[in-house]
């Protein structure tokens, strides 16, 4: 294979592990961070010990000067992308009557305004309409974006259901111009993202009772289903959300 995949929000958990999944099926990897530059080199270097590919790209997704440059590095470095991964996110605990604009403003820019910054960039690259060849955008939701998330989170999960619509209507848009687009909605998943509310331990604590697997997911089960929505396998899968949330 000699496709390019680009991941935002690569540095760790769900991302870091499509990363990594994706360049041992021989992808070569975009590994976009935000602050944590040591992880994300060493994603990088664990692809690459493989045998595989892969870059690390400092960039703020939720800005779009930072996304253009970010996709102009990726196409100076491995080439024109034909997978985008929209997986950076963060997750923020405040009640609606405490809110003020910087905090609901910062999630809705890392996880709304940065698939549209990023879907941009790929689609101009990726759409037949800009003489692209075509290509597969891989949104990430939450099952917040249906259960409401948990108390406090009310910005996360409005911004996650904002990704569910927004995946529809892109799938509408692009469908036909060769590019799939597909969502993908994870539950209860052990990674750092829950360090704002109380910590993977309790939200493990949680999962036991809350899902019907009786468990939390791991980031490596989120990846397998990324890439299969990336691959030829899921060529007639098209403007779905799948859920990956142990029955949740
Ligand atoms: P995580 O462990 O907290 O990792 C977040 C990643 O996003 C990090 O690589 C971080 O980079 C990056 N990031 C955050 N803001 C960014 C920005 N503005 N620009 C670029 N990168 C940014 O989160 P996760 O649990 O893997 O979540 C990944 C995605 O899955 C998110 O969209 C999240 O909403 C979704 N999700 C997670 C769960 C779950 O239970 N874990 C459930 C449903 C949905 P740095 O390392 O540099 O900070």
């Amino acid at each position: 294979m000699n496709k390019v995949m680009l991941v935002t929000g690569a540095s760790r958990g769900i991302g870091a592990e499509i990363a990594l999944l994706a360049g041992r099926s021989g992808y070569k990897v975009g590994v976009n961070y935000l602050r944590r530059e040591d992880a994300a080199l060493a994603v990088v270097a664990q692809i690459r010990a493989a045998g595989g590919e892969a870059v690390a790209l400092q960039a703020d997704v939720g800005q779009q000067a930072e996304v253009a440059a970010m996709f102009k590095r990726l196409d100076d470095t491995l080439g024109t992308v034909d997978v985008l991964v929209n997986n950076a996110g963060v997750l923020a605990m405040f009640r609606v009557d405490a809110a003020d604009e910087t905090n609901v403003l910062d999630v809705f820019r890392a996880n709304v305004f940065s698939a549209f910054f990023c879907s941009r960039e790929a689609i101009r690259r990726m759409s037949t309409v800009h003489g692209g060849k075509g290509g597969v955008i891989v949104n990430m939701s939450s099952v917040a974006a249906r259960l409401g998330g948990l108390g406090g989170g009310s910005a996360y999960a409005a911004s996650k259901a904002a990704i569910d619509t927004f995946n529809l209507a892109l799938a509408k848009e692009v469908g036909s111009e060769g590019i799939r687009v597909n969502a993908i909605r994870p539950g209860l998943i052990s990674t750092e993202i829950h360090a704002v509310q109380g910590g993977i331990a309790k939200m493990e604590q949680m999962a036991k009772i809350a899902v019907p697997l009786g468990r939390a997911g791991s980031p490596a089960e989120v990846a397998e289903v990324a890439l299969w929505l990336a691959s030829d396998a899921a060529s007639y899968v098209h403007g779905s959300i799948v859920d990956v949330a142990g029955g949740r």
